[in-house]
Parts: structure tokens; C-alpha cells; sequence
């Protein structure tokens, strides 16, 4: 441990902590512990794992108001959006808890008196779990609590800008009774997951950025390990003449700014019938009027800091970019002056696709909204992407959604919702918004391999 890690605030700019970061001869060294302790933690009766995982989910509860401060002082997410989040990890984890026994058990699919045919679940042994900070809890225990429980040993890194509560989650987790080397958090940036993505695991496990996956699967592509790369989007919502424009207005912009914007899932792209449109972006101003703005520590905040000061230029970018090509700046599209890293939240009208807005993921407090014809405009326009992660229609006819959402090309679609992840639904993107699958019983399956059983009588 050479480097150190400063963990600051970046709805104020302070210190939180310093942290001593990994190198890349501690990875190793991590990644070796991982490697003898794995087949120990295999070995133990699910039962025994099962209940390591539900200790885990006490503490949690116990813990739970100290975590979301945590959460909310390294990350900027309003306290009640922390406290959602716990709240959230805990149902994933009961379903997992639930579920694992029955997706994991061995299946009998033959017998006679001569053969019988087996289908067992074998762990895939050490696995990286590369996190990222918007959603820690989410996004790490979508991986770390099915991966733990199939017999998996995990080395984990939590994004650089949430490391303390990857740290809270390691500690938690050893008390609970993971075995030390079992779970081992990984500090550091981007350096240190280059690291642990050289280390000789047997899958890796990774929630970010597009670019930053592109270059995992360059790493991995040609060691014929499990890879599994859950990254970003640019999720459209189409609002046909038939819904009501306000109950869609209030939807949708909660959809698009909840997480301050910050959210793989968030609603980044509009697109309204002609026939509604002025209604509908009355609505969505007066409803994004409402939005309190302010410390995120304080309780009725619903508009927190951006995580990453980099962003900020982005997000200049974008909105710079829309109203030079014609778009229309109905609220925001500056940075807000006080310490920390703030963002107005921000509404253009008129947009297009030649504009950046509607077309790269924004990552913040700002939407495009674009005017269309009809059903076929707006399906064509919703997959005009490199993304495909989700994607939504509000319409008061069932059929014609159920129409329209087969047509469009994403791993999750949305009838009159957005914004929305259910440990019960698979979670997956298609296109550059990744491969693989994470949550429901498919999700039991990513963290192991299939071993045929042939067996013959003497
Ligand atoms: P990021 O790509 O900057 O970083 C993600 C993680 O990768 C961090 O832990 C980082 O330290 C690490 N990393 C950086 N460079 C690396 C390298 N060369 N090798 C190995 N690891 C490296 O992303 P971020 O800013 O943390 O997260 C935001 C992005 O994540 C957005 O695009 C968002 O849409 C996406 N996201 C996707 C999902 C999903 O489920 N699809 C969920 C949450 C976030």
C-alpha cells in the first residue's frame, strides 16, 4: 500500500478521509489469499452460507443510518435517496436468500436402470467485482451477495468515489462471519482495477462506464474467462397522445433527475406526440420547479451534488451543444455557484438527434425533450442508439404499449413507469450497454458453470 486515497465531499468540497490504496503487488497478494481461502467457503453447506448472508443483512439494519450518512458524504446523494437505496439492497438480498437453494440445486434430468443424468452448479471460483459509486450498494451486491452465496470468493473493488462504504460493506460482511480472505476489498482508481483485472481470477464482474469496459474486455478477451460488463445508457421514454400528460410529466421527471440524473436507468431522452407536447412540458417544468436543491445531508433534499467534477464540463458540453443546434433552454443549463461540484437541473426543448443530449449519455440533472408524430417517429427514434439498457411508453392502451416495447431494442422496457429495477426481473443491456446478466434466478447462474453428471451403475 503505497498511494493514498482522498475521499471528499462533493457537495462541499472537504476532506471525509484519507485511505491507504492498493498497489499492484498488494492486488497480487490479495488475489492468492482469495485463491487458497475459495474452496474452504465452497465447501460449507449452503445452509451455513445462507445464513453468513442473512447476519450480513442484520447488520446492515442496524447500521443502516450510519451507512447512509456514509453514502450520502462521499457520494452527494440526498440522505433519503441513501436511506431508499439500503432499503432497496435489503429486499435484493432476501430474494437471494430465497431464491438460491431452488436455481442452484443439482437437477436430475434422466434416469433408467442402467444411467442416470445430473445437472450440478459449480462455483466459478475466485471472481473481481469492479463497482461503481452511484448506486455501491446496488450495483456491488447485485455480485457480491449471489457470488458469496454459490461459493464464490470475491475480490472487490469499490468505485474510488464511494470507498468508504465498500469498506463499511467489507467490515460488515466479515463480522457477519465471511471469512477474511473470502471478501476482500481492492482500494483504489482506476489503476487498481487495471490491476486486479490482470490478477488470475475466473470472472470479472464490472459496473461502469462504456469506455471503461471496452478496455476490461480488451484485458480479458483472451483468457476464456466469465465476463460480465454492466455500463451505461441512454434510456428513452416515448409519451403517446392518449396518456395524461401530467401523471407522465411527474413520472419522468422524477425518472430523469432521482439519483441527481446519476442513475444507469435514468430516463436520459424524451420524446412527446405533437398533440400533447405543450401540456406535457408544462407539467415537467412546474414538476422540476418543485425540486428541492441543497445540502444532501438534509432531510426534504431532492436534488444532491455531482459525484465527479468532471462531469460538470460534460454536462456544460451537452447543454452548449443543444442550444447551438437549435434547441430551447426552458430551465437550468448552468453550473450552480457554491462549493462542491452542482449542476441546475436542466430542461431543453426542441431537441434532435444531430445534439449531443440525444445522443451520449448525460449522467446528470438535464433531459432532452424532442417532438414526434407518432408510434413509428418514436420508435425510430428510441432506437437510434448505441445503447439498449431500458426503455418506456406512457399510453393508456395496454396492446399498443405491448406493440411498441417489443419493437424496441433493450434489455428492460417500461409500460407507464421508468426509472425502475426488480430483483425478481433480469437485469441486463444489450449493445454498449453491456453484456451478461445480473438479479432474478438468472442471476445465480452468472456466478457459476454447469457440470454434466454421467453415471453409470456398477
Ligand atoms: P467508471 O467506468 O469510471 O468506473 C467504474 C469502476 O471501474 C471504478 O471502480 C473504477 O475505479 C474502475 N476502473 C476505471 N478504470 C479501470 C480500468 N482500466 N480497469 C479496471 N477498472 C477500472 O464508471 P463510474 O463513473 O464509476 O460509473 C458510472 C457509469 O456506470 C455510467 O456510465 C453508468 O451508466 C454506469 N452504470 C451502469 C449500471 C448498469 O447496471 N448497467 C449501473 C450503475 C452504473
Amino acid at each position: 500500500m503505497t498511494k493514498t486515497l482522498r475521499i471528499i465531499n462533493p457537495a462541499n468540497g472537504s476532506v471525509v478521509a484519507e485511505v491507504s490504496a492498493d498497489d499492484a503487488a498488494s492486488v497480487a497478494a490479495k488475489a492468492a489469499r482469495a485463491r487458497a481461502a475459495q474452496p474452504g467457503w465452497a465447501g460449507r453447506p449452503l445452509a451455513e452460507r445462507k445464513a453468513v448472508v442473512s447476519r450480513f443483512r442484520e447488520k446492515v439494519v442496524a447500521e443502516l443510518e450510519t451507512l447512509a450518512k456514509t453514502l450520502t458524504s462521499e457520494v452527494g446523494k440526498p440522505i433519503a435517496q441513501s436511506r431508499n437505496e439500503l432499503n432497496g439492497f435489503l429486499g435484493r438480498i432476501d430474494f437471494f436468500l430465497a431464491k438460491v437453494e431452488a436455481s442452484t440445486a443439482n437437477e436430475e434430468v434422466f434416469a433408467d436402470a442402467a444411467i442416470t443424468e445430473r445437472i450440478g452448479h459449480d462455483p466459478l471460483g475466485v471472481v473481481a467485482n469492479i463497482s461503481a459509486w452511484n448506486y455501491p450498494y446496488f450495483v456491488g451486491g447485485n455480485v457480491f451477495v449471489p457470488a458469496l452465496l454459490t461459493g464464490n470468493a470475491v475480490l472487490y473493488k469499490p468505485s474510488e468515489f464511494a470507498t468508504l462504504t465498500g469498506l463499511h460493506i467489507t467490515r460488515l460482511l466479515h463480522a457477519a462471519g465471511v471469512p477474511d480472505d473470502v471478501f476482500i476489498a481492492i482500494v483504489g482508481d482506476g489503476e487498481a482495477g487495471a490491476a486486479l483485472v490482470e490478477q488470475p481470477v475466473d470472472g470479472v464482474f464490472f459496473t461502469g462506464s462504456a469506455a471503461t469496459g471496452a478496455k476490461i474486455a480488451a484485458a480479458v478477451g483472451p483468457r476464456m474467462i466469465r465476463l460480465q460488463l454492466e455500463l451505461g445508457g441512454k434510456d428513452p421514454t416515448y409519451v403517446a397522445e392518449d396518456a395524461d400528460p401530467k401523471a407522465a410529466a411527474e413520472s419522468l421527471a422524477d425518472g430523469a433527475m432521482y439519483n441527481t440524473g446519476q442513475s444507469c436507468c435514468s430516463v436520459e431522452r424524451i420524446y412527446v406526440h405533437e398533440r400533447i407536447h405543450d401540456a406535457f412540458v408544462d407539467a415537467f417544468l412546474l414538476t422540476v420547479a418543485g425540486f428541492k436543491i441543497g445540502d444532501p445531508a438534509e432531510d426534504g433534499t431532492y436534488i444532491g451534488a455531482i459525484t465527479r467534477a468532471p462531469q460538470l464540463d460534460v454536462l456544460e458540453a451537452q447543454v452548449a451543444d443543444a442550444v447551438a443546434k437549435g434547441g430551447r433552454l426552458r430551465t437550468g443549463g448552468k453550473r450552480i455557484d457554491r462549493p462542491g461540484n452542482w449542476f441546475e437541473p436542466t430542461v431543453v426543448t426542441d431537441a434532435n438527434h444531430d445534439m449531443l443530449l440525444m445522443r451520449e449519455e448525460s449522467f446528470g440533472p438535464i433531459i432532452g425533450i424532442q417532438k414526434v408524430k407518432g408510434d413509428d417517429d418514436a420508435v425510430a427514434l428510441m432506437n437510434d442508439t448505441r445503447y439498449g439498457l431500458t426503455a418506456g411508453v406512457f399510453t393508456c392502451d395496454e396492446a399498443r404499449a405491448g406493440r411498441l416495447l417489443a419493437r424496441v431494442n433493450a434489455g428492460s422496457v417500461y409500460w407507464n413507469c421508468c426509472d425502475r429495477v426488480s430483483p425478481r426481473l433480469p437485469w441486463s443491456g444489450r449493445g454498449d450497454s453491456g453484456v451478461g446478466v445480473t438479479l432474478s434466478t438468472y442471476g445465480f447462474q452468472t456466478f457459476t458453470r454447469p457440470k454434466a453428471w454421467h453415471l453409470r451403475k456398477p
